[in-house]
């Protein structure tokens, strides 16, 4: 490897340039994975051996596995895709802001459709990891409903189905905005109060201001946080009491999971929604080489092997969208 560094891309067409070479990709994951030098991934030796002509390194301890590439322990492991390819899909997948089709990918990249989307799902995996971290100051609270169902049918109809537990197809979604600040999202069983109230005290820091409807799962928030309620039976807005922030942002997602998903199953759901956090939570501190290099280092931190990965996948080989 050339110890110069080609200035890293901000753009979408300089990473199609600067990824097109093999040893820029080489240089970029392993300035990131091993800051302070490379490391077997075995035995923890560093003085380690660069074989330049296939992009490896030999341990000096004999040991299985003495030889390792780059790819070793992060999600790329035993993938037959190159890292050209890989490191686009992420580039795409990290800022595109309403979300990118497995097609479109693939098309993108010259892979097939069913490679495009197990990539895009490894690379959700390693996403999710984002949200360290509890939210403070003013918070929004608020939920909702995702699924196929609900959006064919007529309102009154609709809001009979959803009530309670959601119904079929549907899937409660449980989100949590701090204003100016960061979002979470999670898939939850129900909307009932020791459900909701636990995601509150697990993501929002005691003490902070809290805002929500008047739906009755709520009540009782008062005694850690400041509870600030809106009720929608007579008001949307009171003063800076609203659910405004979530409401805008469960439009983009649903929107998002329209506009660029055939379907989303409800099992695979909540990989949509960590997606979406994603690309939300480093919307205005980040540029997309910024938002770029933050997902190579959800990536190349996470070490999670293939057989993890494939495990946790089990069951969801059937792909649309
Ligand atoms: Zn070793």
């Amino acid at each position: 490897m050339s110890n110069r560094k080609q200035s890293e891309p901000k753009t979408l067409q300089e990473a199609v340039i600067y990824f097109s070479d093999p040893d820029n990709c080489l240089n970029y994951l392993v300035a990131r994975r091993w800051p302070k030098g490379v490391v077997c991934p075995t035995c923890g030796r560093t003085d380690v051996r660069f074989l330049a002509g296939q992009r490896k390194w030999q341990c000096k301890s004999v040991h299985h596995h003495r030889q390792f590439s780059v790819k070793v322990g992060t999600i790329f492991e035993d993938s037959p895709i190159g890292l050209d390819k890989w490191l686009m899909a992420m580039w795409m997948i990290a800022n595109c802001k309403n979300g990118i089709s497995s097609y479109e990918i693939a098309r993108a990249l010259g892979i097939t459709q069913k490679s495009a989307w197990f990539v895009m799902h490894r690379i959700r995996l390693a996403l999710q990891g984002e949200s360290l971290g509890k939210l403070g100051g003013e918070v929004e609270a608020d939920e909702t409903y995702i699924g196929g169902l609900a959006r064919n049918m007529h309102i009154s109809k609709r809001k009979q189905k959803i009530s309670g537990t959601g119904g079929m197809g549907k899937v409660a979604v449980m989100g949590l905005l701090a204003r100016h600040g960061k979002v979470r999202t999670s898939v939850v069983p129900d909307v009932q109060r020791e459900t909701l109230q636990a995601k509150v005290r697990e993501h929002v820091e005691p003490g902070s201001q809290v805002f929500s409807d008047a739906w009755v799962a709520y009540k009782g928030l008062d005694s850690e946080y400041i509870h600030n309620v809106i009720d929608h039976a007579e008001a949307y807005v009171r003063g800076n009491v609203h659910t405004n922030g979530l409401e805008n942002y469960w439009s983009l997602l649903k929107r998002g999971i329209r506009g660029t998903y055939v379907s989303v199953e409800p099992f695979h759901l909540f990989r949509y929604l960590d997606e979406q956090a994603f690309r939300f939570n480093s919307r205005s501190d980040l540029d997309d080489g910024g938002r770029f290099d933050l997902a190579v280092s959800e990536i190349v931190g996470k070490r999670l092997t293939y057989k993890q990965l494939t495990g946790k996948l089990q069951g969801i080989e059937t792909c649309s969208n």
